[in-house]
């Protein structure tokens, strides 16, 4: 038998280091011969822990909520034959094995496209040579003995990858930037910092398959001919940076990190870099004046960073999921990974859903898919007594839509004329339970909390909003309130130094625009 058990943010928070150690309990009484091993999040959070196993002679069956006390009636029903298939989410085989239905025909996972999340919850993160087996570093060979580095840019750039941070700049064209400035040395960053409150897809990728992440950068540096790449990760997301810099450690091991790597002349040191929490820090400039060990807060923009980054020299900065959806474009092309999604937004997006949908989690799909598509077919619609009012998108920097607004496809530019954005790919759906005023105080306050307070506009503007706000909820608003709303969001959005400033009223606005009857209620009503 082998039996693997998902230890990952989410499934700690659920309990899955206690299944694993009741487990290794039972195993270690000899009665059962297994092999106990431990794998990322599958992205399947609302079931976890899950725990999956491999009798002989049979597909690998994954098991949802498999809390400890579960564990004894677990392996006592596979003793005795009976495959509980009441309690699997599936099994990793192309049929029906037994009553238990294929994995991929589970509502949450029937519509995914899974590229980067194609082996996490199956291989073991702290294992090199698990990704190894499946496929890993072929990329970054391919790239290293096969390719130059123009031939690399220009894969990237004809796949159309575009950022996954929010912003959406196109990959190829910010490499092939950075790598026309002649200044030297350069700087390759993994932005793995995701400070935004409801998305968790880069920690879940970092804690699932930090070596593909890695294996991206690696591809970078050798793209800009650099020996430098960094990573900057949250330093709230320990398991995440245990896993990288475990990754980290065995491709020094291994010779794919270091001086001269497999003799190709090619030669890489990555450093990691951890935030102390602040959300400013994402942002590009910030995060490079916090890597460089000074106070992170944004600067004027030009210089670009491609220009002027690290040290005053070029640097090209992306998202982590930017970097783990390079070892496909490599390996299969730029014109594969183009085909996938839509014309403008081309290949596979992560996306985390909060609020009171069935099924909590990360998913992965295809630029395209409608937003009614991804709440109700990939996310399972909402609970059980619960109703939906609407979707926020874009984490905190967009608006919300409409339940009638749904049709629209998730992709960079549909969403846009909406006032809503993809982003990093965070949304929350909220039912009829939840005041718009209320919700967008919280969106606001978010922001005012983590501004850097560099410039007026923002740091002044962001708490003006939030005590409107207050004063609204309360009953104490004035009819010239809404007004004030729109006219200090104008300024603050247009005069605001960096994108927090120039977002932070947008999930306001966007609330206010679709439920103004709300606000006036609150204004007139309840006095
Ligand atoms: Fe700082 Fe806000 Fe100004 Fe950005 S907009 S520099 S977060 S004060």
């Amino acid at each position: 038998w082998v039996i693997s058990v998902g230890i990952s943010g989410c499934s700690i928070a659920k309990g899955a280091l206690e299944t694993y150690r009741n487990l290794s309990l039972h195993l270690s009484e000899g009665h059962i011969p297994a092999v106990l091993r431990q794998v990322g999040c599958g992205g399947w959070c609302f079931a976890e822990p899950f725990v999956e196993v491999k009798l002989p002679g049979h597909p690998p069956i994954v098991y949802g909520w498999m809390t400890t006390d579960r564990v004894p009636e677990l392996l006592d029903a596979l003793r005795r034959g009976d495959l509980r298939p009441d309690w699997a989410l599936g099994v990793r085989a192309a049929g029906a094995w037994h009553g238990i239905p294929p994995l991929t025909e589970h509502p949450f996972l029937r519509r995914q496209r899974r590229l980067l999340l194609e082996h996490a919850g199956i291989i073991d993160p702290e294992s090199i040579e698990d990704f190894i087996a499946i496929g890993g570093y072929r990329a970054f060979l391919k790239a290293l003995f096969e390719m130059t580095p123009e031939e690399v840019i220009a894969e990237v750039k004809a796949s159309n990858l575009r950022g996954r941070g929010g912003a959406g700049f196109p990959t190829g064209i910010k490499w092939e930037s950075g790598r026309r400035t002649p200044a030297r040395p350069k700087y390759v960053v993994v932005n793995s910092h995701e400070g935004e409150p409801n998305v968790f897809k880069d920690r879940r990728l970092l804690e699932s398959n930090p070596h593909l992440v890695l294996e991206g950068l690696l591809i970078g540096c050798y793209a800009l001919e650099t020996p430098c790449g960094y990573n900057y990760i949250g330093g709230e997301h320990a398991l995440a940076l245990q896993r990288f810099q475990r990754a980290v450690e065995q491709a020094y091991e291994l010779g794919l990190l270091g001086d001269d790597i497999l003799g190709s002349g090619f030669s890489c040191h990555v450093r990691i870099r951890t935030g102390g929490g602040a959300y400013i820090c994402g942002e590009g400039s910030a995060l490079m004046y916090a890597i460089m060990g000074q106070r992170g807060q944004p600067r004027t923009k030009p210089p670009r960073s491609v220009e002027e980054g690290l040290w005053r020299r070029p640097t090209v900065l992306n998202n982590t999921e930017t970097f783990a959806s390079i070892p496909a474009i490599i390996q299969n092309g730029g014109s594969w990974y183009a085909s996938l999604g839509t014309k403008e937004s081309t290949g596979t997006k992560l996306v985390t859903m909060q609020g009171p949908v069935k099924y909590l989690g990360v998913a992965e799909i295809e630029f395209g898919l409608s937003m009614r598509e991804l709440i109700f077919d990939v996310f399972g619609g909402l609970r059980e007594g619960y109703r939906l009012k609407g979707i926020q998108t874009g984490g905190v920097s967009a608006g919300p839509l409409r339940e009638d607004e749904l049709d629209v496809p998730i992709d960079f530019e549909a969403l846009t004329p909406l006032g809503a954005m993809v982003g990093s790919g965070g949304f929350v759906a909220f039912d009829e339970s939840v005041c718009a005023v209320d919700f967008a105080r919280y969106l606001v306050a978010f922001s005012r909390y983590e501004s850097c307070g560099k410039c007026t506009p923002c740091r002044l503007g962001t708490p003006a909003l939030v005590e409107i706000l207050d004063r609204i909820r309360h009953g104490f608003g004035r009819p010239e309130d809404l007004d004030i709303i729109q006219y200090a969001s104008k300024h603050i959005i247009e005069l605001s130094l960096c994108g927090l400033g120039q977002v932070a009223p947008m999930p306001l606005l966007g609330m206010l625009e679709r439920f103004r009857d709300e606000f006036i209620e609150h204004i007139t009503e309840r006095r």
